[in-house]
Formats: structure tokens, C-alpha cells, sequence
């Protein structure tokens, strides 16, 4: 069994007289900032002039280049977007690097794939929340933490996973539960999680759903909200109770139905490929491919997302969620 720390297992005077530089103030830099100065610690901002400097300075922070938050900071947590890490690191970061800091990541990818290759004097730390930023800080504003990850890369200081789980502790985590693991497991998981089930493999198959439907001449509307809309309804139910609660919830004709077609949509096939894409993420042709993708100006993946885009499935679905006023469109999209 993994091992679970909670906030009894963190002491914040590890971080006392500390100044923690949050690098970026999109998704997950405004919540880490926004949570560590509400818990107490002394945040500084590091980003180039833009949208996410406008925002951060109206939200009270004192913002600074790259290069300055890190002279002023003894922990740096790089919120960058994965692929504009390297370069910004070597050009603004690295420089300032000195002996005794510590060098924060939200995601392992660059370190353990070598695009980032830290001073042996910094400590290395992971802390990466199992949610998407503004989860981050809406559950922290309602007392309560999103789950994260803690791994220690490089412990030059011999304190590195204490500072790691103050840092936990004052974005809210420790509330629900810091797991140890490490670079390499963080990074090899979030990205088989994301491609396979989370994001790609959901994707495709509410896709395919609405297709299939459309296709034999069902309405698209129903199509949607069969297929994606009443998805998260059933997400959330296994959210609290697991598959058990959600079964619990359902009539016992879609439980049958849950039984004996779900393995055959997602059969024999499907697990092979995700054996493949795992394989690819752990001998690192994907993170290859990706990088090459980043660094050609990224054809195919603009390609595939203005696909998705003019969908039919997105069509009518931004007509459907226009007339559902409830549903808060701007808690999901980035800022
Ligand atoms: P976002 O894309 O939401 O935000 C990126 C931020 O970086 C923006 O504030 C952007 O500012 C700034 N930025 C971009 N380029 C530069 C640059 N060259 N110099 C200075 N600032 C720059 O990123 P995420 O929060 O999604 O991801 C950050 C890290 O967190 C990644 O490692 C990711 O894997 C990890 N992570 C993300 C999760 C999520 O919920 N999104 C979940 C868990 C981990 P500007 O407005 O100027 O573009
Ligand atoms: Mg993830
Ligand atoms: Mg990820």
C-alpha cells in the first residue's frame, strides 16, 4: 500500500523566512499562489509581461521576471506550461540557481525525460496535484484539498521532502492526502491516465457514442446528452461511492447493460493498445514525439483540435449548454 501523509505529517516552519516563487499564473500558478500566501507564506510571482501578469498583479501579488522571482526566491515551483519549461529554465532560471534552493515541479515530465537538468546543490521536489488548478482552489476556499503527489528527485539540502510537504500543506493537500511516489511513476501515470482514460480515452468514446447514434438517425441533441452531458452525473457518482455506488445509483437494466456490453465496446483491443501507449510513454517515444511536435509548430496537433472543434458533437453542444445557465462555463475553461 502506498504511503498517505496527512497534515499532521507536515511542519510549516519549514518554510519560515522562505519566499516561494510561483513561475506562470494560469491553472495551476494561481491556485498555488493564491493557497500558500492565504496559508501564510511569503509568494512571489515570476512571469513575462502578458494576461497572466495583469491578472496576478490585480490579484495582489508582487510579480517580477522569471529571472528576478527566482534571485528573490529560495523555492521555485515552475508552473509553466511542460514544453516551454526547458527554454525558460535555461535561459531565465538556471542563471539563478544557487546553492541552497529548491526546485519545485507540479508534473515530472522534464526531469524525468531530461529536458531539465538541475545543479547537484538544489533539491529537486514534486508536488503534483491530482486536479485541475482551479479545483485547487475553489476545494481550498471551501476548507478542503485536492490529493497530491510528493516526490524528492535531488535531496541536496537533507530537508527536501520536509519543504515538500509544507509546500503540500499550504496549498491544501494534506487535507486530502499526499501520496509518495516518484519522478519517474508521476510522470509515466499522469501521462498513460490523461491519454488512455482520462482525457483521450473519455474523449473517443463519447465520440464514437455520439457518432454511432447520429449516424443510425437519432437526434444529435439526444445524442448529446446522452453520450456526454449525463456522463458527468455518472462520474460523479463513482467519484463518491466507486463503481459499487454508481451501480448502487443506476437501474439494474443499465447495470446489465453495464456488464455485458461495456466489455465488449472496451474489449481485447483496447487493452492492447493501452499496453502499447504505455510502452511508448515508458521508452519515451511519445514524450519524443511530442517535443518534436511542440518544436515544428505543433501542424498536426492544431489540425486535430480544429477538427473536434467544428464537430457536430461541439456544435450542438455549445447550443445546448448556452440555454443551461447553471452550468458555469468559465470554472473549466483556462484562464
Ligand atoms: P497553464 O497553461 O494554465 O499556464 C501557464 C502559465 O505560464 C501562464 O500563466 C502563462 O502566462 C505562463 N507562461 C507561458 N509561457 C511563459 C513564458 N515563456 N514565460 C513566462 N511565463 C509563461 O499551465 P498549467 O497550469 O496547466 O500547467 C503548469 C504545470 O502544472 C505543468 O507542468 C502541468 O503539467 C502541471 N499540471 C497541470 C495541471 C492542470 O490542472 N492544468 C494538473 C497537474 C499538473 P501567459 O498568460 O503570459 O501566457
Ligand atoms: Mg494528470
Ligand atoms: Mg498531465
Amino acid at each position: 500500500m502506498a504511503k498517505v501523509y496527512y497534515s499532521n505529517d507536515a511542519d510549516m516552519s519549514y518554510l519560515n523566512g522562505k519566499t516561494v516563487a510561483i513561475i506562470g499564473y494560469g491553472s495551476q500558478g494561481h491556485a498555488h499562489a493564491q493557497n500558500l500566501r492565504d496559508s501564510g507564506v511569503n509568494v512571489v510571482v515570476g512571469l513575462r509581461k502578458g494576461k497572466s501578469w495583469d491578472k496576478a498583479v490585480q490579484d495582489g501579488f508582487d510579480v517580477k521576471t522569471v529571472a528576478e522571482a527566482t534571485q528573490a526566491s529560495d523555492i521555485i515551483q515552475i508552473l509553466l506550461p511542460d514544453e516551454i519549461q526547458p527554454d525558460t529554465y535555461k535561459n531565465e532560471i538556471e542563471p539563478h540557481l544557487t546553492e541552497g534552493k529548491a526546485l519545485f515541479f507540479a508534473h515530472g515530465f522534464n526531469i524525468h525525460f531530461k529536458q531539465i537538468v538541475p545543479p547537484d546543490n538544489v533539491d529537486v521536489v514534486l508536488i503534483a496535484p491530482k486536479g485541475p488548478g482551479h479545483l485547487v482552489r475553489r476545494v481550498y476556499e471551501e476548507g478542503f484539498g485536492v490529493p497530491a503527489l510528493i516526490a524528492v528527485e535531488q535531496d541536496a539540502s537533507g530537508q527536501a521532502f520536509e519543504i515538500g510537504m509544507a509546500y503540500a500543506n499550504g496549498i491544501g493537500a494534506t487535507k486530502a492526502g499526499v501520496l509518495k511516489t516518484t519522478f519517474k511513476e508521476e510522470t509515466e501515470t499522469d501521462l498513460f491516465g490523461e491519454q488512455t482514460v482520462l482525457c483521450g480515452g473519455v474523449s473517443e468514446l463519447v465520440k464514437a457514442g455520439f457518432e454511432t447514434l447520429t449516424e443510425a438517425g437519432y437526434q444529435p441533441e439526444i445524442a448529446y446528452f446522452e453520450c456526454l452531458h449525463e456522463l458527468k452525473l455518472i462520474v460523479d457518482l463513482m467519484y463518491e461511492g466507486g463503481l459499487t455506488g454508481m451501480r448502487y445509483s443506476i437501474s439494474d437494466t443499465a447495470e446489465y447493460g453495464d456488464y455485458v456490453s461495456g466489455r465488449r465496446v472496451i474489449g481485447e483491443a483496447s487493452r492492447k493498445a493501452m499496453k502499447e501507449v504505455l510502452k511508448e510513454i515508458q521508452d519515451g517515444t511519445f514524450a519524443r514525439n511530442w517535443i518534436n511536435e511542440h518544436k515544428s509548430g505543433r501542424p498536426n496537433f492544431n489540425k486535430m483540435a480544429q477538427a473536434d472543434k467544428e464537430s457536430q458533437l461541439e456544435q450542438v453542444g455549445r447550443e445546448l449548454r448556452s440555454m443551461m445557465s447553471w452550468i458555469n462555463d468559465k470554472q473549466t475553461v483556462k484562464n
